[in-house]
């Protein structure tokens, strides 16, 4: 059933934390709630949500851009207390599931029959017995595996898919992962549509063609060239976030914006600005030069989302 036309005034974006200690963004439609990334605590998302009125019962899944600790350091803790499903790929999710738990001598398929076998346990009531060959479970066998989720999904890239009333299209972004995503989402039956672009080394033809006719645009705008470089970091980072798998610069999202951007969106929601390497009214100015006449013709309003304070829902 298409309930698109009955929830339409639930059409929105809510920036709970955008930046690199954490990252967390609520995106709506139709009568289904998601929420992209799970970059700050169970207990801090938690907090942000009911702070702009985003109700946690009502949330469908969780997806992962990509596995750095920003983009998911609540999640398992998170997913496990609202009981929903965790949409990744599975180089991100293989990724993820090593990052917590490097010491284990499991392959991945033991790991994911484990998991398996637990999650069955659970629909059926009962506790998952460790067993003797489980290296999981050998040393801590009271504690939660870490990487224990309610249930796991998998997306590629490129490849649409939905969730309940919302229609998801991961594509893929420059960075230093194991397969980092974007996305755009939009509710069938309506025409609005929203798009998330942030943790990008530089803007490449399929994510130019994917934020085309977006309504709702969340582009990282991570740095001031000239901060950067003459800012605290060392070399080594700086060239990390400078290549074309680190983040976009204020200048670059200005480029993309002034040549590649078509001026149709109602809001452009600046985001994964560094603390240390930018200033808000830097990357505003650059990024509204850089729409210059179009602001005021097409809406085009530029915001900054933020670190420590989540953004009113934009709603449409
Ligand atoms: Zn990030
Ligand atoms: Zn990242």
């Amino acid at each position: 059933m298409n309930r698109g036309a009955l929830y339409a005034f639930t059409v929105r974006m809510t920036v709970l934390a955008s930046g690199s200690r954490g990252n967390a963004t609520v995106v709506a439609a139709g009568g289904t709630a998601v929420l992209v990334d799970a970059g700050l605590s169970c207990r801090e998302i938690l907090r942000r949500m009911a702070a702009t009125g985003e109700d946690p019962a009502h949330l469908n899944a969780i997806l992962i851009t990509h596995e750095h600790l920003d983009h998911v350091a609540g999640l398992s803790v998170l997913a496990r207390k609202l009981k929903i499903p965790v949409f990744f790929t599975e180089a991100t999710h293989r990724a993820w599931v090593r990052m917590l738990t490097p010491q284990k001598r499991m392959s991945y398929k033991a790991w994911l029959e484990k998991m398996q076998r637990e999650r069955e346990a659970m629909e059926a009531g009962v506790e998952p017995l460790p067993s003797e060959a489980d290296p999981a479970t050998e040393e801590a066998p009271q504690k939660v595996c870490p990487t224990a989720l309610p249930a796991l999904e998998f997306f590629q890239a490129g490849r649409s898919f939905r969730i309940g009333d919302l229609e998801v299209n991961p594509f893929t972004i420059p960075h230093d992962a194991a397969d980092p995503c974007g996305f755009v989402f939009h509710a069938p039956g309506e025409s609005i549509r929203m798009a998330i672009a942030t943790d990008l080394g530089y803007v490449p033809p399929n994510v130019k063609l994917a934020l085309k006719n977006v309504d709702v645009l969340l582009l990282e705008s991570n740095h001031d060239l000239e901060m950067l470089k003459d800012g605290p970091y060392p070399w080594s980072v700086k060239q990390r976030v400078l290549s074309r798998v680190g983040h976009l610069s204020n200048a670059a999202a200005a480029e993309f914006l002034m040549r590649d951007y078509d001026g149709c969106a109602h809001t452009i929601v600046l985001g994964h600005l560094s603390e240390c390497n930018n200033l808000p009214e830097l990357a505003r100015l650059a990024a509204e030069q850089a729409i210059g006449d179009r602001m005021s013709l097409l809406g085009n309003r530029v915001l900054l989302a933020q670190q420590d304070v989540a953004l009113e829902p934009i709603r449409l």
